[in-house]
């Protein structure tokens, strides 16, 4: 005892005390807004219809705190959804952006996220460049166009305040075409890939499928240029073996070897201008055909295709099922649906500048590559991206004498949700879940826990993220696996232990989890959307009342 006592015990908060460095800032000018009372005028807008020129586009106004209450409870992002997974084929598509010649012109066309985010008054960063930033402020940046960050900062932050961050991830189970892809088979052009993650490949067979994804094109003048590519026909099969010919399929199960008979069908070899093209370029990474086809889709010539990055790609549209239209039947849930939930409730929290008023916080969304893999990659959650944003937004803030003490200070402060699909019951399989912990459809956010911390809940995190469901009226789930069984993971882990951050893990509860068609309950996604909106506006609020040590 007597040792402790010449160790005085410090609380995060209270190294220091509210900084004046920021009393210079004052408000930001308020964002110009224009009324989308309804979803159709959304939905033209996002489609594109009407903005040609985004430097003439005022931002738009989602669903600010000026909402009627009622009108707001109603509000459902479903359509929204729909239209975001039938845009965002690829991750690329889901982040990304389109330039034009070299990186440093200006915006052509943006993809679905950032596409929102602009029209959302966000300001676009650049990570190779200085940031100023000022209370007030809303901006993001993306990287490998397949993460991003946006944030909005509270006109009452203060250096040591913490962050409030919704993560989820941008990719899914896929397959991806190999860097040499063209093969022939008995008469047919085939097309070979790798499998991307932990699909359930059987699923993709008989699929009528095409490509999507990001090709580098040589311009004129000899400079490189990305560009996103989506072949909207049915271009690519898969084909399953006849019966006749497997006997045992329904009962031995279908094991297809994962190298030799998951190629893809492009076109027969019949035809004489295919045969004539595929014997120039016998030689060729992929076939001649096929970069006819992308050269046509890109408007250019296939010599101008320098190198390409392709995911193959269900053509389905996602859309509504069952019989009172309440289930979203897609490809991609995992987890587009959580990045979308995450971004929709970031825009609708900050939409209008009353709502950053009397924020002491920095709002936060963090999308991520590469999940699927382990997220090891420079685009994924084992990259510092994230806190490297935190500590340069704290350091812009402060004008660069902050030093460490005040990210610290910041992430103690700090709560991360991490946002990825769950489990739901299966309605034929029900003893896969443990007997006292089995979400179901259309029931809210399924809260994930794991004693050995393959999810990075606490029950400090989990009452937390519980409280603001309470406070809204809106109902929650538990998850835990069976003790018999692995229990899959999530960015979360890997975020948490990265600084130390306070962080629950949690999800919209869907069958079919990694098939190329997934399903999940409409109910929930806009609850999941409430969750996360509500988490914006009152996560402070909340935490202030914590007297724990966590
Ligand atoms: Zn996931």
């Amino acid at each position: 005892m007597a040792a402790v006592t010449r160790f005085h015990l410090l609380q995060p908060s209270t190294l220091l005390k509210s900084s004046s460095i920021l009393s210079k800032y004052h408000h930001a000018t308020p964002f110009f807004t224009i009324s989308a009372n309804n979803n159709t005028d959304l939905r033209q807008f996002r489609r594109g219809r009407g903005y040609r020129n985004l430097s003439t586009i005022p931002p738009l106004r989602c669903n600010s705190e000026n909402s009627s209450s009622s009108t707001e409870s109603n509000h459902s992002i479903v359509s929204d959804l729909l239209d975001y997974l039938n845009e965002s084929w690829t991750h690329f598509h889901a982040t990304g952006i389109k330039f034009s010649g070299s990186l440093r012109l200006c915006i052509l066309r943006m993809t679905e996220a950032k596409r929102q985010l602009v029209a959302a008054g966000f300001h676009l960063l650049n990570e190779n460049e200085d940031w100023e930033l000022k209370p007030g402020g809303r901006y993001f940046f993306t990287r490998n166009m397949s993460s991003l960050v946006a944030f909005a900062i509270g006109e009452k932050y203060s250096i040591g305040n913490g962050f409030h961050v919704i993560a989820a991830h941008t990719d899914s189970p896929c397959l991806k075409l190999k860097p040499k892809s063209a093969s022939s088979k008995s008469g047919y052009l085939m097309v070979n890939v790798q499998t991307y993650g932990g699909g359930l490949w059987h699923t993709w067979f008989d699929r009528d499928l095409s490509l999507a994804g990001r090709v580098i094109v040589r311009a004129e003048d000899g400079s490189f240029s990305h560009k996103l590519v989506k072949i909207k026909r049915p271009l690519l099969r898969v084909p399953t073996l006849a019966i006749h010919l497997d006997r045992t399929v329904n009962t031995d199960g279908f094991k297809p070897n994962l190298e030799t008979q998951l190629n893809l069908l492009l076109a027969t070899e019949a035809d004489k201008i295919s045969n004539e093209k595929s014997d120039a370029s016998s030689k060729a990474a992929h076939h001649q055909l096929l970069m006819q086809i992308l050269s046509d889709e890109l408007g250019c010539q296939v010599e101008d295709i320098a190198n390409i990055e392709l995911n193959v790609c269900d053509t389905q549209p996602s859309c509504l099922g069952g019989a009172n239209d309440e289930f979203i039947f897609s490809g991609r849930l995992d987890n587009l649906a959580s990045s979308f939930c995450a971004l929709r409730a970031l825009i609708d929290a900050c939409a209008s500048p009353d709502d950053l008023l009397n924020e002491h916080a920095i709002r936060m969304v963090a999308l991520f590559d590469n999940e699927e893999v382990g997220s090891n990659s420079c685009q994924g959650a084992g990259a510092p991206t994230m806190f490297e944003a935190m500590r340069r937004i704290i350091d812009c803030l402060g004008q660069k004498i902050v030093g460490e003490c005040g990210f610290a200070r910041a992430i103690r402060h700090s709560f991360l949700v991490s946002a990825d699909m769950a489990h739901g019951v299966h309605p034929n399989f029900v003893d896969k879940h443990e007997e006292n912990h089995r979400p179901v459809l259309q029931k809210g956010l399924v809260i994930k826990h794991n004693a050995n911390q393959r999810y990075a809940t606490s029950g400090i995190t989990s009452f937390l993220f519980k409280e603001i469901a309470e406070t809204h009226n809106l109902p929650t789930q538990e998850f835990v696996v069976r003790n018999d069984m692995g229990c899959g993971s999530t960015i979360g882990p890997i975020l948490a232990s990265g600084v130390g951050i306070r962080t629950v893990d949690c999800g919209i509860a869907q069958l079919s989890m990694h098939s190329v068609r997934e399903i999940c309950g409409k109910e929930d996604v806009d609850i999941a959307y409430k969750h996360f909106k509500a988490f914006y506006r009152t996560f402070s609020s909340i935490d202030r009342k914590l007297k724990v040590d966590f």
